[in-house]
């Protein structure tokens, strides 16, 4: 379906008369080539052409280096300037639960993952990190989404607070903190309700209960296959809510990762996590160079 960019740049440089260094139209004739790539991969075109001048600078003049390729060495610029971009500072997939009971706020639109995700993330605390996890649903509005947290639960053998009838979101907020710190907890999630679509509500109620749980990270969860409106959605609830971090789930389908690129540098918040499929274990942490080799195919 898509042309490997390493192949293209190959042809590209072939037409080419070989010289010394990496001369200017040299450069901008791979670079061309390397931004249809970049938005084939869903970046968005800022992001790509900001990315694409960023590189021009650091290529023009390099020395070839006997070798690879001048089309090689290209890729190879790009690929350490992709790797640059995506990485966020620190560990990859730290998060910052030190002084418990801690607190993780998931954010995000309905049918971004969310809920999937906050099993997946308390199943790998509880196994990689030795955590006791307590989950708790704040989606008052769809009984559904509360079970269906309350069955992740148990099929992950991670404790969920249990579902009293009529309460507020910020109610259960407040009554999952109590909870954490009396059952002696590391970490309480708590899984807020998702809306189709961003609007004023939704956001007026997560802040509510992010001013009550005052968390120590703000995930938001968003469809990686979304592309820029995954970009969107996390500028959105940055400005609104604060996030810590991204995750971005669907990456086991064909996307090719732009989204990850956009979303760094359009919000500077680092991508923690990838979702990688429907079951639990189904969450990684998120690898840079994974992404990077995925965008330039
Ligand atoms: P929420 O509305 O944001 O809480 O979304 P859910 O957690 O209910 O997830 C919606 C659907 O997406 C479910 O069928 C999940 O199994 C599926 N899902 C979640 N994460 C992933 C992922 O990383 N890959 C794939 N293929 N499916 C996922």
């Amino acid at each position: 379906m898509f042309e490997n960019l390493s192949e293209r740049l190959s042809g590209v440089f072939d037409r080419l008369t070989k010289q010394g260094a990496l001369s200017d139209e040299d450069v901008k004739t791979a670079l061309r080539e390397v931004r249809v790539a970049l938005l084939e991969a869903d970046v968005s075109l800022p992001v790509a052409r900001d990315f694409v001048k960023a590189v021009q600078d650091k290529a023009t003049g390099q020395a070839v280096t006997k070798s690879v390729t001048p089309g090689q060495q290209v890729v190879k610029i790009v690929h350490d300037a992709l790797i640059d971009t995506l990485k966020g500072e620190g560990e990859p997939g730290a998060l910052k639960i030190d002084s418990p009971p801690a607190p993780i706020l998931m954010v995000g639109l309905q049918g971004g993952g969310k809920t999937t995700t906050t099993a997946k993330l308390a199943k790998r605390l509880k196994e990689r990190d030795g955590k006791r996890v307590l989950m708790a649903s704040l989606d008052v509005n769809r009984p559904a989404a509360m079970e269906q947290l309350a069955i992740l639960g148990v099929q992950i053998g991670v404790d969920t607070l249990p579902i009293v009838k009529g309460e507020t979101p910020v109610q259960i907020a407040k009554r999952a903190k109590t909870q954490a710190g009396l059952g002696g907890y590391d970490v309480y999630m708590l899984d807020t309700a998702g809306r189709l679509s961003i609007d004023e509500e939704l956001m007026q109620q997560v802040k509510a209960v992010r001013d009550v749980a005052n968390p120590r990270e703000t995930l938001l969860v968003v469809d990686g296959l979304t592309g820029q409106d995954a970009v969107h959605t996390a500028e959105n609830f940055d400005e609104r809510i604060g996030i810590t971090g991204v995750v971005l789930t669907r990456m086991d389908g064909d996307g090719r990762g732009g989204a990850a690129l956009s979303m760094r540098a359009v919000t500077g918040k680092p991508i923690k996590f990838v979702g990688l499929g429907e079951k639990m274990d189904a969450l990684e942490t998120f690898e840079p160079e994974r992404i990077a080799g995925r965008i330039l195919g």
